[in-house]
């Protein structure tokens, strides 16, 4: 099978020129001007932009959470992300405290494989570190390709581990070619503003938003920071949201340290006046919650300045059934929002569109940098001769709004409902095939495949 994409203009995180693309099998293997080469089939990309497919390496798919599971299966979630230009997402399997790793893969594996639309690989949450889980590391690293191990330092008792965990963990991970990610937010006062509020009777999402405040993520994230400079393990802080933040990963620059940051799009579009609306504010209930308009324009800034690496999505549906579960008391509503088919199109319009970023850094922040940091460039992350053909065909021209009739994630409402965008992807390829084209998806579920990962160095 073999494919000629003709005319495109081609935009990576470094280059931009129009060319034409030959695909054999899945993979690019050639790229040049005019080419003349008989082809299985032509896609005329005269007009459009096309860019490596997106990687959201922050997605939670069919997680168990609250007695309840995100909306979204790996079928119907990997499905809605095709939709939306990302071609691969990195999904959670989180450990269950007192039970190994490999019980957790073998539970996470059991859901995904086999039901994934496009492809997929996990990052391991380590919620109980002791001598068997150190013992773990090395395999999960070397067999499974899973070299990335999220760590909570919030929701004690469930998810979260001590410094004293922390440390050991990240001098193994270090030790074995790995990267520890985190949930960066101090867990102790985040749990006694919590207790506090429901005391006084104030139990509406505005209090979730007030139950943790900016400082929590700010000081969580400098001591991440130092714990990971002291260790010297590669260290990348998930779903960043705000100014002070940001600010102890500028600060470790000082000591040459670099901390890899991901923020999502909600953090980078949407703030916490969303939480003055009566239980509506739920659909932006999630943890981190939304910050102020001054957030914003840091986390903005942030990305051009090298510090913000990543634009994921955190993307953890739940129906409006679901999120009624907390409708007398915020700490009920299960976390999360849907945003895993509109991340690529919201920040084309809001980003590029708007003259924020150049299409080099969006391209950079949706695909290339989460190719390197996890361990996936160059099959992943560009477009170039031997990667895998995973490509969009973005039309700068057209425009369409957002609503929750016509997205395909299995949610009832949209977090984006009425938003007008500039620019739609028309045309996706993974692996050398057409997976959707004109709003028409083309390939079946088992058609993704589990990429597996290679060891990092924490530089890219
Ligand atoms: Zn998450």
């Amino acid at each position: 099978m073999s494919l000629l994409i003709k005319n495109g203009r081609i935009i990576t995180a470094a280059d931009d020129y129009v060319a034409d693309i030959f695909i054999e099998g899945e993979k690019i293997s050639l790229i040049g001007k005019e080419l003349s080469i008989p082809a299985g089939q032509t896609i005329d990309a005269d007009g459009m932009l096309v860019m490596p497919g997106g990687i959201d390496p922050h997605v939670h798919l069919d997680m168990p959470f609250m007695g309840t599971f995100s909306s979204d299966s790996y079928e119907t979630g990997t499905r809605a992300a095709l939709h939306g230009g990302t071609t691969m997402v990195i999904d959670f399997v989180l450990q269950k405290q007192g039970h190994s790793l490999r019980e957790a893969l073998t539970e996470w594996q059991s859901r995904a494989n086999g039901n994934c639309l496009g492809d997929y690989s996990f990052h391991m949450a380590v919620t109980d570190f002791n001598e068997h889980t150190r013992q773990e590391i090395q395999t999960m690293i070397t067999h499974e390709g899973i070299t990335s191990f999220k760590t909570f330092m919030a929701y004690k008792g469930a998810l979260m581990i001590d410094d004293r965990q922390m440390t050991g963990l990240m001098q193994e991970v270090k030790k074995q070619g790995g990267m520890v990610t985190v949930h960066a937010t101090n867990g102790d006062m985040i749990d006694y503003l919590v207790a506090k509020h429901k005391a006084e009777g104030k139990l509406s999402p505005l209090y979730h938003y007030l139950s943790q405040p900016e400082v929590t993520e700010a000081e969580a994230s400098a001591r991440f920071a130092d714990m990971a400079n002291y260790t010297g393990c590669p260290g990348y802080i998930v779903h960043l949201t705000c100014e002070g933040a940001l600010n102890a990963v500028r600060q470790a620059t000082r000591r040459n340290q670099h901390v890899f940051v991901e923020t999502c799009i909600q953090y980078l579009l949407l703030d916490a006046s969303r939480y003055e609306q009566d239980f509506d504010s739920a659909k932006w209930v999630m943890s981190p919650p939304l910050r102020e308009k001054k957030d914003q324009a840091t986390l903005w800034a942030g990305i051009n300045q090298g510090l913000v690496n990543v634009v994921a999505t955190d993307h953890c549906p739940f129906k409006w059934e679901q999120k009624l579960m907390g409708k007398d008391d915020f700490s009920k509503i299960p976390n999360g929002h849907p945003a895993i088919e509109h991340r690529m199109e919201l920040l084309y319009s809001e980003g590029v569109h708007k003259g924020r970023i150049t299409l080099n850094k969006y391209v950079e922040v949706t695909s290339t940098n989460p190719a390197k940091i996890f361990g996936m460039f160059p099959r992943k992350g560009t477009i170039a001769v031997n990667s895998d053909a995973d490509l969009i065909l973005l039309d700068p021209h057209a425009q369409h709004t957002i609503t929750a009739a016509g997205h395909h994630m299995n949610v009832d409402y949209s977090a984006y409902e009425g938003w007008e965008l500039q620019g739609k992807i028309k045309t996706v390829l993974l692996r050398g095939k057409v997976a959707v084209n004109d709003g028409e998806c083309l390939v079946e579920k088992g058609y993704g495949q589990f990429i597996k990962r290679h060891k990092v160095s924490g530089k890219i």
